[in-house]
């Protein structure tokens, strides 16, 4: 298949390499010329703009940071115009990026005025599973085109849901992420907590690991360096999850709690905490960097 792919960053990078390696023709394209390098060294075409690399795709895959950037992407200004403009009716768009629920309602709108099947199809599985090729989906859209889709996820995931109609994707993705980002904190202070008293965290990682309080993020994202080896914190917080891209994602999840009159008082009280520890100048590092806020001397 044609394939565009748009954001060769952190995820986008191992996601459209399997794409690659599966034998689909992939057009990459990215603003960052490091990304269009590196891809270009392994073997996948790079256009000169994200408008050429959707010339002539049958597929449009996109892996951006958040709303504003899927949002341009496909829609654009009256001034500058999106991709979609350009699409032919037939064209699916696979949206990976987190965003507002509300954006892919909107993209996928303007996609389905035009005959362009969309969905959004947030993933979980971190930069490991990307490049793996063991993403979890989160599928917000029709049955026919999550049907379209499914091959081409089958490649990049290994676990597919289908949460509803376009938009419950990002949703239960926000739902995901803010367990998450609570989580890591949690871990993070029980940690800290330990290493205070003198214990090896890696004996009490493996402690917990195996006990009440194991987590995912114990399993294969532990934010004490040098207790996982393949961990973002063992490669000095990068190459992960960045503490902004969390942070954003807890913001999506306090709007949504808001307009749904939820009550999230610990996701509230994380998205707090992460917007603090990106105030410290650590917006870029890996999130499980936040451990550094509840430690001496960091
Ligand atoms: P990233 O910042 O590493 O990558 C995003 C890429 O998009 C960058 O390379 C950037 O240059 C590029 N980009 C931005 N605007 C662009 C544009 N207009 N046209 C072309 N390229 C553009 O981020 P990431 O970690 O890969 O995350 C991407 C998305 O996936 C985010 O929404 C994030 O919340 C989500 N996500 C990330 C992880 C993770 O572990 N990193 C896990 C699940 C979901």
């Amino acid at each position: 298949m044609k394939i565009a792919f748009i954001g060769l960053g952190n995820m986008g990078s191992g996601m459209a390499l399997n794409l690659h390696k599966a034998g689909h023709e992939v057009t990459g394209f990215d603003l960052s010329e490091a990304a269009k390098k590196h891809h270009a060294e392994q073997g996948i075409r790079i256009a000169a703009s994200a408008h050429e690399a959707a010339q002539g795709a049958e597929v449009i895959v996109t892996m951006l940071p958040a709303s504003q950037h899927v949002e341009g992407l496909f829609i654009g200004t009256a001034e500058h115009p999106g991709v979609l403009e350009q699409l032919p009716a037939g064209t699916l768009i696979i949206d990976s990026s987190t965003i507002a629920a509300d954006t892919a309602r909107k993209v996928g709108a303007a996609a389905a005025a035009k005959g362009v099947d969309f969905i959004d199809a947030p993933v979980s599985g971190g930069t490991a599973g990307a490049a793996a090729g063991t993403l979890t989906f989160m599928v917000g859209g029709s049955d026919a085109a999550l049907a379209r889709a499914k091959p081409l996820l089958e490649k990049m995931g290994k676990n597919i849901f289908h949460a509803g109609d376009v938009g419950a994707g990002q949703t239960a993705k926000i739902c995901n992420n803010m367990l998450l980002g609570i989580q890591m904190i949690g871990t993070s202070e029980a940690l800290a907590l330990g290493i205070a008293n003198g214990l090896d965290p890696k004996v009490l990682s493996e402690i917990m690991r195996r006990s009440s309080g194991g987590n995912w993020t114990l399993e294969v994202y532990n934010p004490v360096p040098g207790v996982q080896e393949a961990s973002a914190a063992t490669r000095g917080y990068t190459g992960g999850f960045g503490t902004d891209l969390m942070l954003k994602d807890l913001g999506l999840a306090l709007e949504n709690a808001v307009t749904a009159k939820a009550s999230t008082p610990l996701g509230a009280l994380a998205r707090s905490i992460y917007a603090a520890h990106s105030l410290s100048g650590r917006g870029g590092e890996d999130f499980s960097s936040v451990i550094k806020l509840l430690q001496k001397n960091n």
